[in-house]
């Protein structure tokens, strides 16, 4: 008999750790904490558009999607625009336009009933004992303390567990603000350029009558660069950004090299998703990184028994991952230097023009 609580801590339910509850064997005595998910959380601020290669992954996985997590319209094209030259190309790219809490909802209800699952629980210390790990959590009012074999981050961007155990490991990130407006005129979906205000991409998306337009900017200044740009697509794209409803926030990751990737390490602590670094820098498309490295976790589980030989699993069959990384990097520069990116606007390769 095993002298821990649980085999497993999952902290953190977004896709990365759901997906993980759903497909870790049942022989493993599971907890999954997430402190969100209740009455008075915050909602996470998010595009809520599954790009080509989420959808792959969740084919994968067999995992369909009820139609009450949809919301309106369902994009097939994304308008590039650049606020410096004004220009504009279309491209041809079918997302499938989603509710994010709902989603999240959506994946969580499909963990079986042999997972502990605790919503509305923060996580606030993790100890490494001897062997494996005591964690304490608040919920309720209360705090409550369990100890586990171990521990799986699927965090986040801000991730706790990777902040308490690689103190030092750093990953480039951002500050990702976005905001929401009544007003319904088109693009459906635009990837925004402006080089004055932020070296990544903004984005607007239309959802369910409404207008989302956000963008990442460099931590330092963010809010005002945001007010900038906001201005000039309002001026030199006609954008309707005149009275948000609601404003969100929050970090996001968007690592300088594949290296940055923060996987965990043999002593029984994995990093899973975002809170590993596993996120596309050009784009911040994170749900197939979050559901293709949660997959293989469950599968080095389900394969290995010690936690070096899960480890060594993960790192190598997660490579892929950090070789799209790598990929999404080396087009960076024509999607964010003005003069390549000019070029590939005016030659219209691949657009729908
Ligand atoms: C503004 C914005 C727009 C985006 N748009 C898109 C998009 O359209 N499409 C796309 O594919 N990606 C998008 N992304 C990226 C995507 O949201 C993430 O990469 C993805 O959610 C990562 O999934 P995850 O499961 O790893 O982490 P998350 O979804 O961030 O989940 C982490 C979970 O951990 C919980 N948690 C955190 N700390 C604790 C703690 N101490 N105790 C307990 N629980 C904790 C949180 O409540 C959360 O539910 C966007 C990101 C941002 C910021």
């Amino acid at each position: 008999m095993s002298t821990f609580d649980y085999d497993i801590a999952i902290i953190g339910l977004g896709p990365a750790g759901s997906n993980l509850a759903r497909m870790l064997p049942n022989s493993y005595r599971t907890i999954a904490l997430d402190k969100g998910f209740c009455e008075k959380s915050i909602k996470k601020p998010c595009g809520g558009l599954l790009s080509e290669a989420a959808q792959k992954c969740l084919a994968k996985l067999d995992i369909h999607i009820p139609s009450d997590v949809l919301v309106s319209p369902q994009i097939l094209s994304v308008q590039v625009l650049d606020i410096n030259t004004r220009r504009k190309r279309r491209y041809m790219r079918p997302y499938i336009n989603l509710d994010r809490d709902k989603f999240d909802r959506y994946l969580i209800s499909l963990i079986p009933s042999s997972v502990e699952i605790r919503l509305g629980a923060w996580v606030s210390q993790i100890k490494e004992l001897e062997e494996g790990f005591m964690v304490s959590y608040h919920a309720d009012g209360e705090t409550r303390t369990f100890t586990t074999k171990y521990i799986v981050g699927a965090d986040g961007a801000n991730s706790f567990v990777r902040r308490t155990f690689f103190k030092n490991h750093k990953i480039r990130s951002y500050v990702a603000i976005q905001q929401w407006f009544t007003d319904t005129d088109k693009p459906y979906f635009s990837a925004v350029y402006d080089k004055k205000t932020s070296d990544a991409c903004s984005w607007s998306i239309h959802k369910d009558g409404y207008f989302i337009y956000g963008g990442a900017f460099k931590p330092n200044d963010c809010r005002r660069q945001f007010e900038i740009q906001k201005l000039r697509a309002a001026q030199r794209l006609c954008m309707p950004l005149e009275s948000p409803i609601k404003t969100e926030a929050c970090m996001v990751l968007r690592p300088k090299s594949p290296a940055e990737v923060c996987l965990g390490a043999s002593s029984g602590v994995f990093l899973i998703g975002e809170a590993a670094g596993y996120i596309s820098p050009s784009s911040f498309e994170g749900i197939s990184f979050a559901l293709d490295s949660s997959r293989v976790l469950a599968e080095a589980f389900l394969d290995k028994s010690d936690s070096l030989s899960i480890f060594k699993y993960y790192k190598a069959h997660t490579s892929h991952l950090r070789f799209k990384i790598f990929l999404r990097l080396l087009r960076c520069p024509f999607m964010f230097r003005q003069f390549l990116r000019s070029l590939v606007l005016m030659s219209g390769f691949t657009s729908i023009e």
